[in-house]
């Protein structure tokens, strides 16, 4: 989600008149976009901009900006405790960035701006175009409030743009080149409840607006693929898993956050689901789609974490098969429930220890996962010259697998071509191309 506001927010700077520069020691505007789900995050974005203090000593005109999570967690603070910052725009204020910058340029002065909004933007639908791939936010904010997370506390509530809305910007993407998009929302399967809940039409069982808005998109022609992340299991009803089965252009891996896999964790996490309801939810989309990948989210170390508990997530990691696991140790949050009310009991060896396992698991059988791909035809949406070796090229599986080929005179960027796999390593295929698909 950052990344995508970093763009739009480059573009509402370039709309302005301002041009990218590629050495910072070169910028009048410096902006740091930052994230305060976990304390490492906010440490390194401090650490960076204290940086900025020799830059701006020689440069005293430089305008140095602090957005995103940690400006709406931290507010006025960031101007007292890193006196560079000239400004500080919270999740909801990207669109008054220019307006703010050009402020600051002719008259000085430091400038806070971390109200929350009720509408989205829509500014903030600016692309810069020309990419295979591109990302569009469709809601912004979360209603969870799981105990430990940050967001719902520095995106706010949930608001979900309107599917017209979300088209046409997918259209124009589409008509500058894009093939790929990839949907974005902290809690993406909640897309259209919070404002189906206020005109008294959200049914549970059955509600899904995002299986609404993946069937307009799959209408549109040009665009080869959908992804979408994160979806959360409370909400993935059986409206939703027929969608996402059916839509040929919706790709088959998907981000499962799970967490845990203890139940108890599950619910001091508060998580809404039990790791036998995750799992029947994996079951239903396994037992709706032929080839499934899966990827997720784990926290290790969670208060009071017992080593049954941590066994427990591996028993349900092993029953899913994950292609891939974002591992985090766990970070109290001030001002979240957790860290007001749960002690942050578990040592950061054994979080640490805990954490390193997860991923010697995942090690473990990646290259096996990769290997039944080998002597298969696959098709790949092709992206480039590879960054590792200038001589081959690379793209993407539906699943989501990268894949080296060398490339011919007839096989552009966004073609989607047919590769037969080769040989295979724990992290890529390599292959020879076949036929092109179109
Ligand atoms: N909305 C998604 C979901 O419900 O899973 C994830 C969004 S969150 C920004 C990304 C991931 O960061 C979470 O899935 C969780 O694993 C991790 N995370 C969030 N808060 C954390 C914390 N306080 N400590 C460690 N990891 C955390
Ligand atoms: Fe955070 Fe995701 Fe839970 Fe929302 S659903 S509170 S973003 S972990």
């Amino acid at each position: 989600m950052n990344e995508r506001d970093s763009e739009a927010l480059a573009c509402l700077l370039e709309q302005a008149g301002y041009t990218e520069v590629a050495d910072e020691a070169e910028a009048d505007v410096m902006i740091f976009n930052t994230c305060s789900v976990r304390d490492q995050a906010e440490r390194k974005a401090i650490g960076k901009i204290g940086f900025m203090k020799k830059l701006k000593s020689h440069r005293p005109d430089m305008v140095v900006g602090v957005v995103g999570c940690m400006a709406q967690n931290h507010g006025a603070e960031l101007l007292t405790e890193l006196p560079v910052v000239d400004f500080v725009a919270g999740t909801d204020q990207l669109h008054r960035v220019p307006e703010i910058v050009d402020g600051i340029r002719r008259e000085r002065g430091r400038v806070v701006a971390d109200e929350l909004d009720r509408e989205i933007r829509p500014e903030l639908d600016a692309h810069r175009y020309g990419g295979v791939c591109a990302q569009v936010a469709v809601m912004r904010g979360c209603d969870q409030f799981c105990s430990y997370c940050i967001v719902p506390h520095t995106r706010g509530r949930e608001k979900s743009r309107p599917i017209p809305a979300i088209v046409d910007e997918v259209r124009r993407l589409v008509d500058n080149g894009t093939r790929e998009i990839l949907l974005l929302g902290q809690n993406i399967t909640a897309y259209g409840v919070a404002e189906a809940r206020r005109a008294g039409v959200y049914k549970p069982a059955e509600f899904s607006a995002l299986a609404e808005l993946l069937t307009e998109l799959n209408g549109i022609d040009g665009l080869a693929r959908i992804r979408f992340t994160s979806p959360h299991v409370h909400f993935m009803n059986d409206t939703f898993i027929k969608a996402i089965a059916e839509l040929p252009k919706v790709c088959k891996c998907f981000h499962v956050p799970l967490q845990s896999g203890s139940d108890r964790m599950l619910k001091l996490m508060r998580r809404s689901y039990t790791s036998a309801e995750y799992l029947e939810c994996i079951r239903k989309i396994k037992a709706a789609i032929p080839e499934v990948n899966f990827t997720t989210d784990i926290i290790v170390g969670f208060s009071t974490e017992t080593q049954e508990d941590f066994e427990m997530t591996r028993q349900v990691m092993r029953e899913v098969v994950y292609d891939m696991a974002y591992i985090f140790r766990y970070s109290p949050r001030e001002g979240t429930k957790s860290a007001a009310e749960y002690p942050d009991d578990v040592p950061e060896e054994v979080k640490h220890e805990r954490n390193q396992i997860l991923l010697s698991d995942l090690e473990a059988g990646a290259a096996e996962r990769n290997a039944r791909f080998r002597g298969r035809l696959q098709e790949v949406l092709v992206e480039g010259v590879s960054k590792r070796n200038p001589e081959r090229w690379t793209g993407r599986t539906d699943l989501n697998k990268v894949v080296n080929f060398m490339p011919s005179p007839d096989v552009h960027v966004g073609d989607l071509v047919n590769v037969r796999i080769t040989r295979t390593t724990a992290n890529s295929l390599f292959g020879e191309l076949c036929q092109q698909n179109g």
